[in-house]
């Protein structure tokens, strides 16, 4: 565990860490195993591990030959970044347990692993949705995906109690 970068992190939120033993608590990937992978679906800039985008690479452009989008929505977030995120939730008036009922505090996110990614499709109007378990795409990963080692983290009904999050795979190498 980074007890620096994450002391980092909590100082941009009203609370400090502490360690939850119910949840998986993940640590931050090397920044030097981290690779330029492109743009998301909004444009902004994408890292993830150099096996992770491997990977991925070879995932998207299979499934692209099948007829099947692929797009990315979120790959790696550093402790700091996911502090922000909750920090502009709250900000916004959200209170804390409405927050965490679809964000991860810093330390909890499996995205901090650089292995996680976010998915969407070219036909999803609204990203990160349950409804993303209807489109053609979560139809394909759940056939495919782990013949390029992703794996969806959290099915319905997970033990971690998170809530379903069909968009949501991770590499396992
Ligand atoms: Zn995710």
């Amino acid at each position: 565990m980074d007890k620096e970068r994450l002391t980092e992190a909590y100082a941009i939120l009203p609370m400090e860490f502490t360690e939850n033993h119910e949840l998986p608590f993940f640590d931050e990937c090397d920044l030097h195993d981290l690779i330029d992978a492109g743009e998301d679906v909004f444009k902004r800039k994408v890292m993830m591990t150099k096996e992770t985008y491997h990977a991925w690479q070879m995932m998207q452009k299979i499934a692209q030959r099948e007829g099947v989008s692929l797009l990315i929505v979120s790959a790696f977030r550093s402790y700091t970044y996911q502090a922000k995120i909750i920090a502009n939730k709250l900000a916004k008036g959200l209170s804390l347990n409405e927050i965490l009922k679809v964000s991860a505090l810093p330390g909890f996110s499996e995205h901090h692993t650089g292995r996680a990614l976010d998915l969407t499709t070219d036909d999803e109007k609204q990203v990160l949705t349950q409804a993303f378990e209807n489109t053609k795409a979560f139809q394909w990963l759940t056939q495919n995906a782990h013949k390029f080692n992703f794996y969806l983290s959290y099915s319905r009904n997970n033990s971690y109690g998170f809530i379903y999050e069909p968009w949501h795979w991770c590499y396992k190498s």
